[in-house]
């Protein structure tokens, strides 16, 4: 059974989504990775994260064809970019993706990070959008305490969604105090590059020894599975790896099935330690 994370407002998802930075950028990859995110969908999954600012649309656009005929089975997520979240700038990018996405609903548009337009003005244009029909919900991403503070005091309770941070066994800072500022607030976190983006971290001895330990359906265990699953072991926690083939799609998706033990997660802890002190939010 794959956990769930609901929203404000009561909508349930699974916990498991699917992340699209870079998917669209090469010709000779666009078949295999739209594959990817159909078999997510056939799958369970719901959750399709994407941005304007990918591949300048490229990735928007590449969702859009594989979400074609599917659209209920998809909560659909974007981000403006922060130097278009002016209010005119909101309703003008807000359809621009829409289009690219071929959609005229986008159920979580995102502020991708915090940038030089005062937040109140963002936050009007984005409840502009709701009463327009064109968004279900809005958010931010890059957010840390102080930000989620300023953002208080211009948005009602409850009207931020959710907040999309760098969270993986990389960065763990998070766990001093954000995560339990956003539970506080009743906000979403989403965890991006829960994979490392594929990089070192994957290669860590303790995530080898746990994954010999563990089995799925698919087989016996892999590195990036025991790190999704870490990552989703957070009640509440929405994670959006990418994968750019269906075989890691698979991969990730049986990773729900993973229940890390008492042990394991010890194991992890004493390699990677959590954070005893308050650490800057981390951002790629
Ligand atoms: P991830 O941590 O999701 O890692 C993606 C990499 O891991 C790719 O190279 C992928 O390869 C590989 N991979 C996927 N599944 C497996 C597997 N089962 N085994 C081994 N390798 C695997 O990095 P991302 O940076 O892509 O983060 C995920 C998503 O989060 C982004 O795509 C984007 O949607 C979002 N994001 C948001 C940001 C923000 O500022 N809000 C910033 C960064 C990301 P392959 O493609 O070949 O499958």
């Amino acid at each position: 059974m794959m956990t769930s994370v609901t929203f404000p407002g009561g909508m349930c998802l699974p916990a498991l989504g699917m992340g699209t930075w870079a998917l669209g950028d090469r010709a000779e990859r666009r078949a295999q990775e739209i594959a990817s995110l159909r078999l997510g969908l056939d799958r369970g999954l719901r959750v399709i994260d994407t941005a304007e600012m990918y591949g300048a649309g490229r990735s928007e656009r590449l969702v859009g064809e594989a979400i074609a005929g599917r659209r209920d089975e998809v909560f659909l997520v974007t981000k403006i970019l922060p130097s278009n979240a002016s209010r005119a700038g909101v309703a003008e990018r807000c359809r621009a993706s829409l289009r690219r996405l071929g959609t005229d609903r986008i159920d979580l548009y995102l502020l991708h990070w915090r940038g030089g337009v005062p937040l109140e003005e963002t936050v009007g244009a984005f409840e502009q959008l709701k009463r327009e029909g064109l968004i279900g919900a809005w958010g931010v991403s890059n957010f840390d305490i102080g930000d989620l503070d300023d953002l208080a005091r211009v948005a009602a309770p409850g009207a931020c969604a959710a907040n999309q941070i760098l969270y993986s066994l990389d960065y763990r800072g998070v766990e001093f105090d954000l995560l339990e500022a956003d539970r506080r607030r009743a906000i979403v976190t989403m965890a991006y590059s829960p994979l490392g983006q594929g990089g070192d971290l994957l290669r860590q001895p303790v995530l080898q020894r746990i994954a010999g330990e563990h089995e799925t359906s698919l087989g016996p265990a892999t590195p990036a599975q025991v790190a999704l699953a870490w990552v989703l072991r957070q009640p509440g926690m929405l994670a959006i790896p990418k994968a750019g083939s269906p075989d890691h799609q698979r991969e990730n998706v049986a990773a729900t099935e993973l229940v890390l033990t008492q042990h394991d997660l010890d194991a992890i802890d004493r390699s990677i330690p959590p954070p005893r002190r308050k650490v800057p939010l981390a951002m790629i």
